[in-house]
């Protein structure tokens, strides 16, 4: 394996993948201050949700990113669509630079990329008829033509009853809820949907169902995906290829498959042997159980941010401490395959099985 440096137009392109990136970032940050003192406030520390992260997506394709709550993926996406401002880096859209552009120059661009939010029930507004929500879109963008055929055309599109045009969202279970979030991130035919744990909040008897609805709709208007999600169970089935993060960082990235069958960073392996048998084909069948808690972002570790959770690490010097570079350098993302690129010193070969002290 090589570890170079990877620019960030050499990230693999799915065979999906055509053309130039949909969408792109390069070393984007997010921090967050944390002020004290009542009248002059003074940074005293920031909590660092996302780092130096880089990747590109390409029209017609489903990205997965994955990872642990609060490893900085949904505001990644927040990022993405500009719903907060990056602290650094770039992000390109369609061919243009949207890091500056003020709110007013970003409403062309919002009719383009859309979101589905993870919970159906705090996403819609109680007070309006799903006519209302839907057709929102409509109203703010000023579009041509009859609001209410375009939203009962969509009502039907996505699998709900038109004749419920003047129902309340409470009246809706929520599988049909999250049905109403896809049809509102529709309405405008955008290139682009981000979808943040878009069937987390559903029950498992549903979830089928409304990723089918999204994989159907990708196909039929053209979508582009960023999927989001912490159940790489969920994400496999509807990725081309996968992001994972940690941390705030992107550590290992690859199509589908490659990531699955030969995952080459040791979170990676860890997160994948927690998904049930048959969801997925991990090359780790022992379930690996990580010490210790995900650090603070606040203060993250020094080197690789994963290095004091890491059983690879460990094996490395026989259960004595974390060798230097792992404890000292953030490791560079280098490729591993044609479709394969990680961010570890020492990443797994294949068929390795970590450290048996870590296992369960
Ligand atoms: Fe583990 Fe070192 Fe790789 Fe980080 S760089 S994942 S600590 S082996």
């Amino acid at each position: 394996m090589s570890q170079v440096d990877t620019p960030p137009e050499d990230f693999v392109r799915s065979s999906k993948a055509r053309g130039d990136p949909l969408l792109s970032v390069e070393n984007l940050t997010k921090r967050f201050p944390i002020k004290r003192g009542v009248v002059f406030q003074k940074e005293v520390a920031a909590v660092q949700a996302v780092e130096d992260v880089t990747f590109a997506f390409f029209p017609g394709e489903t990205l997965g990113l994955v990872g642990e709550s609060g490893c900085g993926k949904s505001t990644t996406a927040r990022l993405v669509l500009k719903l907060i401002e990056a602290s650094g880096g770039k992000i390109m859209f369609d061919g243009q630079d949207i890091t500056n552009l003020s709110r007013r120059d970003m409403r062309p661009i919002r009719r383009e990329a859309q979101m589905i939010f993870q919970d159906p029930y705090a996403s819609l507004n109680p007070r309006q008829t799903v006519g209302s929500i839907i057709g929102t879109p409509y109203r703010i963008h000023k579009t041509e033509g009859e609001t209410k055929k375009k939203v009962q055309d969509l009502m039907d599109r996505v699998g709900l009853n038109p004749e419920h045009y003047n129902r309340y969202s409470h009246e809706f279970s929520g599988g049909q809820r999250q049905r109403i979030g896809v049809a509102r991130a529709l309405a405008l035919r955008p290139k682009l949907i981000v979808c943040d744990e878009p069937v987390s909040a559903l029950d498992v008897s549903i979830q089928a169902q409304v990723l089918n609805l999204l994989e159907d709709l990708q196909e039929e208007f053209k979508l582009t995906y960023l999927f989001i999600s912490h159940d790489l169970g969920v994400v496999r089935h509807v990725s081309d290829r996968i992001a994972v993060m940690y941390l705030g960082h992107i550590v290992e990235l690859a199509t589908a498959d490659e990531l699955y069958n030969n995952p080459k960073h040791p979170y990676t392996a860890a997160l994948l042997s927690a998904v049930p048998k048959g969801a997925a084909t991990a090359q780790l069948t022992d379930r690996i159980v990580l010490e210790g808690d995900v650090p603070s972002p606040v203060n993250p570790p020094s080197g690789c941010v994963f290095h004091p959770r890491c059983p690879k690490a460990m094996t490395l010097t026989g259960g004595n401490g974390v060798p230097d570079n792992c404890r000292e350098g953030f490791p560079p993302m280098g490729q591993v395959s044609e479709n394969h690129f990680c961010a570890c010193w020492y990443p797994l070969e294949k068929g390795e099985k970590l450290h048996r002290a870590a296992h369960q």
